[in-house]
């Protein structure tokens, strides 16, 4: 393995799945309604391959290259795409994953439902919302989504099945609570109008700092990378 040893991965993952089973049980959910996704980048091959077989079932890379150049010796898992997507990129990864969580303009759906067409499949996506409406940060504002969802809806051999949020940067993760409520009011709104071709059964959000109390706020999907492998290391 690498530089994180097996017995403080498994000590890691066990504090993580305690917290899970925690924030559940506070909104009266099961454990299986939650997916976990190791948040992988900058981890290597041995390692995360280590964690597959400690039962992490779904894993996510945030840049392309990394992600191409990791794939092929990765054992069997779900993949899904994390991070911000160049539409020039959508080929590399449309077909590989089966979830891209990223979806922050039309023109990079268009692309994706080009590019899935020719493969003859359908890519499912998430729509990412930039709740804290950031400058810095890509996706749709509040108010745009819906109108996206539903223009997405009519291109072919793409599907949304739902929301992704990465809330601003804070010191403590109640300060983001609010986004999250936020988030899940948007999910519930959307679902309620049942827009052809497309459903609101996941919403991503929340990561280490965080992730127990996206739970509480209606997250499905936690993407969760130094609490699990440690803090990166930047070279
Ligand atoms: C890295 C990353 C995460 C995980 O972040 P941690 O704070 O390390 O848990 C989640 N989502 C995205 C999009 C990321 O790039």
């Amino acid at each position: 393995m690498g530089k994180l040893s097996a017995k403080e991965f498994d000590a890691n993952f066990s504090v993580i799945e305690e917290k899970i089973e925690a924030a559940v049980k506070k909104i009266g959910k099961k454990r299986s309604d939650i997916t976990l996704l190791a948040a992988t980048k900058t981890v290597d091959v041995d390692t995360i391959n280590y964690a597959i077989s400690s039962g992490i079932t779904t894993i996510g890379e945030n840049k392309v290259q990394e992600f191409l150049s990791k794939y092929d010796s990765i054992s069997p898992v779900t993949h899904h795409f994390i991070g911000h997507l160049q539409t020039n990129k959508a080929k590399d990864v449309v077909g590989k994953v089966s979830l891209i969580h990223s979806v922050h303009s039309l023109k990079l759906a268009r692309e994706i439902s080009k590019q899935a067409f020719k493969q003859g499949i359908t890519q499912e996506v998430l729509l990412e919302v930039n709740i804290g409406e950031e400058e810095s940060k890509s996706g749709f504002l509040y108010g745009e989504v819906i109108d996206a969802i539903k223009e997405i809806s009519q291109l072919p051999n793409i599907f949304v099945k739902g929301l992704m949020a990465i809330p601003p940067i804070c010191d403590k993760a109640e300060e983001n609570r609010k986004y999250f409520k936020k988030m899940y009011n948007l999910f519930v709104d959307i679902r309620e109008q049942k827009i052809d071709n497309s459903s609101m059964e996941i919403l991503s959000m929340g990561m280490s700092d965080d992730f127990d109390v996206a739970i509480e706020e209606g997250a499905n999907l936690i993407r969760v990378g130094t609490a699990l492998f440690g803090k990166r290391i930047y070279i």
